[in-house]
C-alpha cells in the first residue's frame, strides 16, 4: 500500500431504508429476486461513494451484498439445510437457531465473485472483501454430519479458497476472514483453527486479513465484555500463532476497547488493522480521540505496518453516525500521518 497510514472499515456500513430496516443487525431484504440483486448493486454503490466521500482509502462493498456476514455465504453451498434448524449456543454467548449441515459441504458456484467485479469496476481504489473465516462458520451451525468441528472447519476452508482466488482473479486487493470465533476457542484457535485459516489462503498472491474483534454492539456481547475484567487478554492466545502463521494483516478492536495495546508487540511483522472508531456507540469519535488511539499503537507497529479501521462493522448504527465515523477516521488518520511525515 502506498499510502501511509491507509484506512478502510474492518466490517459492514449501514443498508438504506430501501433495501432492508435500517438499523437493526441481520434485518430480512424488503425485495426479493432481480429486484433484490439491481437493489444490492444501487446499494453497494451508495456505500461506495459514502466511503470515498468520507477520505476511506481502501474501500469495500460496505457488505451490502449480503444480510449476514457468515450465513449469506453459507446459503450459496450444498451440504447445509436451512429448514432443518437446531438451537445451539453461540460462541458460548448467546442462543441461535442454526441450519444444520446435513451432507458433504460444497460451493456449486462463486458466491460474491460478481458482486466484486461490479466494485471492482466502480473505483480505482484498492479494494477489500470480507469472507468468514472457517472457525466462525462452524460455530453458527449445526453439524450431523461431519461431527468433528476440525473436519468441518477444514471443507469449509477449502471452499474459501476456491472463492478467495476468484475474488482474487475479479480484483481483490486484500481478502479479509471474519474470525471472532478466535477470541473465545483458544485451544482450537492453536490446535487447528489457524491452520485452516492459512488453508483458506493457500496460493494467494494477494494480501490476506483476519479480523478478529469481540463482535457487534449487541447486548449479548456488551455483556459478555462485563465479564472479561480490566483488562483484556485474549489477543494473547492467539497471536503468537498468528505472527508466524502466513496471514498479512491482523484487524483488531482497540477503540473503547480494554485491550492492552502492548499486545500487539506480539504480531510483530504483521500489518495491523487497528480499530480505532468503537461501533458500540452513537457517539462519533472526534479526530483526535482516534489520533491518540493510533498514536499508542504506533508504539508496538510500524508506520508502514498500521492500517486505521473501525473495531467491528457498522450496520447496526445510523447512516449519519456511520458517515460522522468515517469522517473521524481519515481526519485523525490525517493527523497521525502529518505528525510522521513531519518528523522524516
Ligand atoms: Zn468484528
Amino acid at each position: 500500500m502506498e499510502t501511509l497510514l491507509p484506512t478502510s472499515t474492518a466490517g459492514s456500513l449501514p443498508k438504506p431504508s430501501w433495501i432492508a430496516e435500517p438499523e437493526k443487525l441481520w434485518s430480512e431484504w424488503k425485495l426479493t429476486g432481480d429486484d433484490l440483486l439491481q437493489a444490492k448493486r444501487d446499494a453497494l454503490l451508495v456505500s461506495l461513494q459514502e466511503q470515498i466521500q468520507a477520505g476511506i482509502d481502501i474501500v469495500s462493498d460496505g457488505e451490502q451484498t449480503r444480510q449476514h456476514f457468515v450465513t449469506t455465504f453459507i446459503e450459496h453451498l450444498e451440504g447445509v439445510d436451512f429448514t432443518k434448524r437446531e438451537i445451539v449456543r453461540i460462541r458460548n454467548r448467546y442462543d441461535a437457531s442454526v441450519p444444520s449441515v446435513v451432507g458433504a459441504v460444497h460451493r456449486p458456484k462463486p458466491v460474491f465473485v460478481e458482486d466484486a467485479k461490479f466494485l471492482r469496476a466502480h473505483t480505482d481504489r484498492p479494494i477489500k472483501w470480507a469472507l468468514p473465516g472457517p472457525m466462525t462458520m462452524i460455530d453458527t451451525l449445526y453439524d450431523g454430519h461431519y461431527k468433528s468441528r476440525e473436519k468441518l472447519a477444514w471443507e469449509f476452508a477449502t471452499i474459501l479458497n476456491q472463492e478467495a482466488k476468484e475474488l482474487e482473479a475479479a480484483g481483490v486487493d486484500i481478502i479479509q476472514f471474519d474470525e471472532p470465533a478466535f477470541n473465545v476457542f483458544f485451544d482450537e484457535v492453536n490446535d487447528w483453527g489457524v491452520a485452516a485459516l492459512e488453508h483458506a489462503i493457500e496460493g494467494l498472491k494477494c494480501e490476506t486479513a483476519v479480523h478478529i474483534c469481540y463482535g457487534y454492539g449487541i447486548k449479548a456481547n456488551t455483556d459478555w465484555k462485563k465479564t472479561l475484567g480490566s483488562e483484556w487478554r485474549q489477543y494473547e492466545e492467539s497471536f503468537p500463532k498468528l505472527q508466524k502463521s502466513n496471514i498479512d494483516i491482523i484487524s483488531l478492536e482497540c477503540q473503547n476497547s480494554r485491550v492492552p495495546m502492548d499486545l500487539i508487540e506480539l504480531v510483530r511483522g504483521k500489518k495491523v488493522m487497528v480499530g480505532a472508531i468503537d461501533v458500540a456507540t452513537n457517539e462519533i469519535e472526534t479526530p483526535e480521540q482516534v489520533a491518540d488511539t493510533l498514536r499508542k499503537a504506533l508504539q508496538f507497529v510500524d508506520a508502514d505496518k498500521l492500517y486505521p479501521s473501525t473495531n467491528c462493522g457498522m450496520t447496526p448504527l445510523s447512516r449519519q453516525v456511520a458517515r460522522g465515523k468515517l469522517q473521524a477516521l481519515s481526519a485523525g488518520a490525517e493527523i497521525v500521518r502529518q505528525e510522521i511525515l513531519a518528523t522524516k
